[in-house]
C-alpha cells in the first residue's frame, strides 16, 4: 500500500496515500462536516419558514386593504 508519513495535523504516523491527513484527523474532520452541514441545514430550514411566514403576512396584508 503507501508508506509511513506524518501527519500534518497531529504528526502521528499514518499510511500515506490513504488520505492527507491521519485516520484520527479524518473522523474529527467528518465530525466537523457534520456539524457544520446540519448546521446550515437547520438555518436553510428556518430561513424557508421565515420566508413563508413573510409571504403569508404579505398576502395577509394586500388581501386585507383590497
Ligand atoms: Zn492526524
Amino acid at each position: 500500500m503507501g508508506d509511513l508519513a506524518n501527519c500534518p495535523r497531529c504528526i502521528a504516523n499514518f499510511i500515506a496515500g490513504t488520505a492527507a491527513v491521519c485516520s484520527q484527523c479524518r473522523s474529527k474532520e467528518e465530525q466537523g462536516f457534520q456539524k457544520v452541514y446540519a448546521f446550515m441545514r437547520k438555518k436553510h430550514e428556518w430561513l424557508q419558514r421565515k420566508k413563508f411566514k413573510l409571504l403569508r403576512e404579505f398576502l395577509k396584508d394586500k388581501l386585507g386593504n383590497s
